[in-house]
Order: structure tokens, then C-alpha cells, then sequence
């Protein structure tokens, strides 16, 4: 197939040439100024006055909770625990999961007794939005076993609220069926088609849950990067051995193992140096000593496999400084890691990172969507001395990448870059939406790119995505999605593939 008189946008040199693309077999052949004179029997789109760019990669999001997240309903609509009554009593779900509450959008923090007063006869868990806490009701505990984790991490049994270690645990003990996993996972790839994404970074089973999910991965048509969320270095070798049986594909790739470092600043386990304004006997939790995340790096060293850090506190960020900072001066591994979010760090932390083998994964939605919580939490000099330091991220030139963090915030990449343009151009952006993820999941010339050899993945637009303003950025729905050497239509309101 050839798409001719296209605008195709290069995000390494920010520029377009007009070209003529060839693509066979997912992957682009050529591109040429004009068609070739002589052509055999194919397919010719003139696509005169449009403009094609490289699909978006998000680097760093949950696919399978965010296609849960798209099926469940949003009980938090209303903040009356009252209205959470009928459509509970209506759900048919033998475990009630509802993701989304916080402080901000329903006013108050759940408790058990609240859902107990409700009368619901199944085991009920609220999540936080941010993932990082959830509440649950007396059935939950009376069906699942989670005593052992009482008055750890910040979990409080008596008051239901559980938080990073009792709530994976909850998580992996009611594992939801298969049947609700491929509904999931297939609502999140439609949502990402109809977006311009054609690849994730995905971070969706521990060792406990891999055979149910790696198999089911295999079998999307994104350009998969999966993140195995592993406990210690020994489980590290588990999942190794365990990924022999399911080599990498086409479009899945066993990309790194995720290891967490802290929680999140909106269930206050982020772990900060300074006391938390709002909880002044409070610095959140470190999972790890800098000498158990040495082990980590050493480890994901020796398979030659990336580790994938988890970081929001400046306490946990100097642990994480501390850890890779001994392993760079006592070995010479070329693997080069990630800090996951990093939405606190000091200017000379950030220095020490562009010294450091490292690539840093950043979610520009978060600094919009946690404005007021922020404030509370850090208090404004704090926040604004250290607090989302995504501009000066981009200044030093740490090399990033931008990702959504789905379903914690929106998967829209057009409205995530409306937020990155508080921070940076539009183009630095799009690169760090592009290429940058491309380049961390060591794929920097099938992804990212539109070249010859590159996969044939983007998305199509009847205007110039660079001349609209920030406002109509939110609102952009592209005219046609390729994925994987495929073309198809997109609905102009829905997004739909036509
Ligand atoms: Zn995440």
C-alpha cells in the first residue's frame, strides 16, 4: 500500500516532508518524494492536505485496570455515599471494585463502618484514585486473608483502610476472572486506538498473577512493553525463568521488572524529607533501604533486564540517588534504568540523575490534577521550590519520557500534552510522547519513528497537530489510526474505527 502527498512528521528533526509512504507487511518500506513510475497492483491513498505522525507510546500506564476502569461505573460522581447504594446493589460482580474516590472530588475518606452502614453482602473495595490506598468493607476481610498486614505501611484494619502491601495482596487474592481480564484488556486497546496510540509501556502482574496475564497480553495488537512488578531479586529470578515459556513476539516484549520504592503524596506514604504539612508526625514509608535497592539493580543488572523505579518523595528519590550511585562506581553494567514519576526532586538531585544511567518517566497531568492536594501536603514553597519538576527536567536535558499513568489520569495523550505545555514546546513534547519511549524500551528504530524498517504505526490528522492552540489540543480526535501496517477511518466524535 502506498500513502501519497502525506505531510509526515519526523519528531527527531521537528519537521515535515511532503512524502510518499510504502508500507508492506506492518512495516514502512519506503518513503519516497513521488511514487515510483512503475508500480505493481496496489493500493493508492492520496491523502493530499493531511499530515501523519509517528503513534504515541505511553510510557508508563496499568492497561489492564485502565480497561477496568472503562467498564466499571464511576460511583463517585456523587460524593453522597447514600447514591453509592443502588448501583452496588445492581452490580452483578461477585467482588465490588470501584476505582476513582479522593479527598478533593468526594470531600471525606471512606471508612468501614460507612460501607458496612450501606448493607451490601459482598466484599466491597473502594481504591484511592491514585492506587496507592483503598478502603474496604467487614465482608472483604471476613473472605480474604489480610490480618497479617494490620498497622503495616499505614494499614489500619479497624477503619478498613488499606494501603501498598495489604492492598496487592487483596489484589492478588481476587484476581478477577479470565473473561473479565480480555474484556478489560480490549476496551483499553480500543481506547487507545482511537487516541493515536500504538504502543504502551504496561506494568499489569506480580509473580502470583503471571500465567493469567502474560498469555492474554500476547494477544493485542499494540506494541506491548510489560513491567513485572516483583517484591525482592529472588522473584526476579522466578519471573525470568518464568518468561522462557512465553518468548517475546512481534508485539510483546517482557520489558522490565517494576520495583516500589514509596506510595503516592495523596495517601500521604509518598516518603518525604520534610514533614508533611498537613501531617507534621508524618514522612510516609521507603519499601527499601538503599542497601535492599543495590540488590535490586545488581540483580536486574545481571539479567540484563531494566529496572523500572517507582518514585514521588525526595526521600525516596535521595535512596534510590544513593543505591545507583554505589552500583555505577563498583560495576560497569550498560543497562540503563528508570525512575517512574519522580514528582519531587531538589536541583541538585536532578543533577546527580544526569550523571547517572538513567531515564525518568513523567505524567504532566498529575501536576493539574493534584493542584489543591499538593498544596496541602508540601504547603506552597515547598511545592513550588521542588514540587513536579518537569520543566527542569527538560532544561538539564535528563532524557524522559511522557506517559499517562492510566487509570490514576486520562489516557488522552492530546490533552496530557496540553498539560506538558506548562512545562515545555509542544514539539519537546511530542518527541518525549514519541521517540524518547521508544528509545527506553530499547526499540529506537521500529517505534517512535516513521522511516524505512520502522513499524507502520500512527495516526493521521487533517491539520497541522503544531499550529493549533493549547485549548483545541484537548479536543483532537485523529482522522485515521495505522497500526501495524493497517489503515482505518476514525468517528470525528467518538473516536471509533470505522
Ligand atoms: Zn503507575
Amino acid at each position: 500500500m502506498w500513502l501519497k502527498n502525506i505531510q509526515v512528521y519526523d519528531p527527531i528533526l521537528q519537521q515535515y516532508d511532503d512524502s510518499c509512504v510504502h508500507i508492506r507487511n506492518h512495516l514502512i518500506t519506503e518513503l519516497l518524494p513521488d511514487l515510483p513510475k512503475r508500480l505493481s497492483k496496489e493500493t493508492v491513498l492520496d491523502l493530499k492536505g493531511y499530515y501523519l505522525y509517528p503513534g504515541f507510546i505511553d510510557s508508563h500506564c496499568h492497561l489492564l485496570g485502565f480497561g477496568a476502569s472503562l467498564l466499571e461505573k464511576n460511583l463517585f460522581e456523587t460524593p453522597d455515599p447514600s447514591r453509592w447504594f443502588e448501583p452496588m446493589q445492581a452490580d452483578t460482580r461477585d467482588v465490588l471494585v470501584y476505582r476513582g474516590w479522593s479527598e478533593d472530588i468526594i470531600g471525606f475518606t471512606p471508612t468501614k463502618q460507612l460501607l458496612d452502614s450501606l448493607g451490601i453482602d459482598k466484599p466491597v473495595l473502594l481504591t484511592r484514585k491514585c492506587g496507592h490506598a483503598g478502603i474496604v468493607n467487614t465482608k472483604t476481610l471476613q473472605t480474604f486473608s489480610l490480618n497479617q498486614y494490620h498497622q503495616l505501611d499505614g494499614t489500619d484494619l479497624s477503619t478498613g483502610f488499606l494501603t501498598e502491601k495489604a492492598l496487592l495482596s487483596l489484589y492478588q487474592q481476587m484476581q478477577t476472572c479470565k473473561g473479565s481480564q480480555e474484556a478489560s484488556l480490549k476496551a483499553a486497546y480500543q481506547a487507545c486506538q482511537r487516541f493515536g496510540i500504538c504502543s504502551v509501556h504496561t506494568e499489569d502482574c506480580s509473580i502470583s498473577t503471571l500465567e493469567t496475564v502474560i498469555p492474554l497480553l500476547r494477544t493485542t495488537p499494540l506494541h506491548l512493553h510489560e513491567k513485572i512488578l516483583v517484591n525482592s531479586p529472588e522473584e526476579m529470578d522466578q519471573a525470568i525463568e518464568f518468561c522462557k515459556k512465553y518468548p517475546d513476539t512481534d508485539t510483546f516484549s517482557f520489558g522490565s521488572f517494576k520495583v516500589y520504592m514509596d506510595g503516592s503524596l495523596g495517601a500521604h506514604n509518598a516518603n518525604i524529607m520534610h514533614a508533611y504539612s498537613d501531617k507534621p508526625d508524618q514522612h510516609g514509608f521507603s519499601f527499601y533501604t538503599t542497601d535492599e535497592l543495590i540488590r535490586f539493580i545488581q540483580s536486574a543488572n545481571h539479567h540484563k533486564k531494566q529496572l523500572a523505579i517507582h518514585v514521588i518523595g525526595d526521600q525516596a528519590l535521595e535512596k534510590c540517588l544513593q543505591a545507583f550511585e554505589y552500583v555505577a562506581s563498583h560495576s560497569d553494567s550498560a543497562m540503563i534504568h528508570r525512575l517512574v514519576h519522580v514528582q519531587m526532586a531538589s536541583s541538585d538531585q536532578l543533577s546527580r540523575i544526569k550523571k547517572l544511567p538513567l531515564f525518568i518517566n513523567i505524567q504532566p497531568a498529575f501536576a493539574e490534577a493534584d493542584r489543591q492536594m499538593a498544596v496541602l501536603r508540601l504547603g506552597s514553597a515547598r511545592l513550588a521550590e521542588i514540587g513536579y519538576p518537569y520543566h527542569d527536567i527538560a532544561v538539564k536535558q535528563i532524557p524522559f519520557s511522557i506517559s499517562s499513568d492510566a487509570p490514576v489520569e486520562t489516557m488522552n495523550p492530546f490533552l496530557i500534552l496540553s498539560h506538558a505545555e506548562r512545562f515545555m514546546s509542544r514539539k519537546e513534547a511530542f518527541f518525549a510522547y514519541s521517540v524518547a519511549g521508544a528509545i527506553q524500551s530499547h526499540f529506537p528504530n521500529s517505534l517512535g519513528v516513521l522511516k524505512p524498517g520502522s513499524y507502520a504505526d500512527g495516526f493521521i490528522l487533517p491539520y497541522d497537530l503544531f499550529s493549533v492552540t493549547t485549548e483545541q489540543l484537548a479536543d483532537i480526535i485523529p482522522s485515521h489510526l495505522l497500526s501495524n501496517g493497517e489503515i482505518c477511518s476514525l468517528n470525528s466524535t467518538t473516536g471509533e474505527v470505522l
